[in-house]
């Protein structure tokens, strides 16, 4: 640590700051409240990188924020574009710590998936972000940099259109009606936290950081257009839901018993499935929106068609959609991926019994992007 870092007190990062904090903060100096919302539009809707460029803010105050505070900001080590259209970046944080984000583009609309923690304490046996235990949690500042950068990338190098203007009006991915509040067609348009990390938990930054993305002054999302993956830790997804009730759920169930659960997610022998579910029905979600069931396919453990039935019994009374994942075969892990038969079959079996059901297909697979595979570039203990 040098001198001058022991004197001086840390600036603080403004993209940590929900607008209510922004306002606190500079109420603090003794600025005026309306100054905070200047700033975060500057912030959020310029996407301003220094004080410098706050044109309508005086000259003086300017230099004077520059003193207490700083504007963070990430650039991507790398991007690699896979040959179906995903792209993947890699964000080096200052401390050398990696995290990834990957952008899926879905008959030309945009998902983003997003990191939370570099590596993640949960353990599942099947994940590969799992094995690297958790190294840190990452700041609110570092998950809404992760959609700046990937919206500035999507600015200067536009992905070519995927899909052929016959084709359109194919069902979204969500499954959902449009509600013409679609950013520009090279924009982001979903925002999925099911990148490195457990986001719930990681929820005292993660809620900051979903209030920026969905204020109407600050990144501008619809909170339908937002969802939150958990793998079941039941008391913070009662917080989320108080704290911010309209966001999307995703629940990666994986397993239909308790023993196949404690094994392969061992979170489960904290909350077991019964306990989970119960939290799934307690969430509050608005309408006619469901909360989504992920379910990993593993080969020989979890495909039969005795785990479909299963399945159903256990979510029937939820709103609820299911997203079967297919395994991702990675090195030094034993699963195998489930064949495609027990895939059809499994997807069928849902399908005859009315549930809305997508399968993934191994996006960004060619690039290691796809589900379970983000790693960071973490280096294994
Ligand atoms: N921690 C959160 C979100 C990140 S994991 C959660 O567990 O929900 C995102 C999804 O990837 C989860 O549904 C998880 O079950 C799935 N997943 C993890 N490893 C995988 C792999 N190797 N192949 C396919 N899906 C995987
Ligand atoms: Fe963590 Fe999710 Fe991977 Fe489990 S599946 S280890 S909770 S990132």
């Amino acid at each position: 640590m040098t001198a001058e870092s022991i004197t001086t007190t840390p600036k603080t990062d403004l993209k940590n700051l929900t607008l209510p904090d922004l306002e606190k903060f500079l109420q603090g100096q003794g600025k005026e409240r309306f100054r905070a919302l200047q700033v975060f539009k500057w912030l959020y809707q310029h996407d301003a990188r220094t004080f410098d460029e706050m044109t309508n803010i005086s000259k003086d105050l300017r230099r004077e924020l520059s003193e207490t505070a700083l504007i963070s900001n990430l650039e991507p080590e790398a991007v690699e574009q896979g040959s179906d259209g995903t792209r993947k970046y890699l964000f080096k944080l200052g401390d050398g710590n990696g995290v990834e984000a990957v952008l899926i583009p879905i008959e030309g609309r945009n998902t983003l998936c997003i990191s939370s923690q570099a590596g993640c304490a949960m353990g599942c046996e099947f994940c590969l972000t799992g094995t690297y235990k958790l190294t840190r949690n990452l700041t609110t500042a570092e998950i809404v940099n992760q959609i700046m950068a990937v919206e500035r990338d999507l600015i200067t190098n536009p992905p070519a259109l995927s899909v052929d203007p016959g084709q359109d009006g194919a069902e979204s991915d969500d499954g959902d009606d449009d509600d013409g509040q679609a950013q520009s067609p090279a924009g982001i348009r979903n925002i999925v936290m099911m990148g490195m990390g457990e986001p719930l938990h990681n929820l005292d930054n993660v809620i900051p950081a979903i209030r920026i993305m969905i204020d109407g002054n600050g990144l501008q999302f619809s909170n339908r257009r937002v969802t939150v993956s958990t793998c079941g830790l039941v008391p913070e997804m009662a917080r989320l839901g108080r704290e911010i009730p309209n966001v999307n759920l995703a629940v990666s169930l994986n397993a239909t018993t308790d023993e196949l659960r404690d094994r392969i997610m061992p979170v489960n022998r904290r909350y077991p499935i019964r306990e989970l579910l119960k939290a799934c029905k307690e969430f509050p979600l608005p309408g006619r929106r469901k909360v989504t069931f992920e379910y990993v396919m593993l080969g020989g453990i979890n495909d039969t068609l005795q785990d479909a039935k299963r399945l159903l019994r256990l979510i029937s009374d939820i709103p609820n959609k299911v997203n079967l994942i297919p395994f991702n075969e990675h090195e030094g892990c034993e699963f195998k991926a489930p064949t495609r038969a027990a895939i059809d079959a499994f997807h069928k079996y849902l399908i005859d019994h009315n549930v809305t059901v997508i399968t993934r297909d191994s996006r960004g697979g060619d690039i290691s992007a796809a589900c379970g595979q983000l790693k960071g570039k973490l280096e294994k203990a």
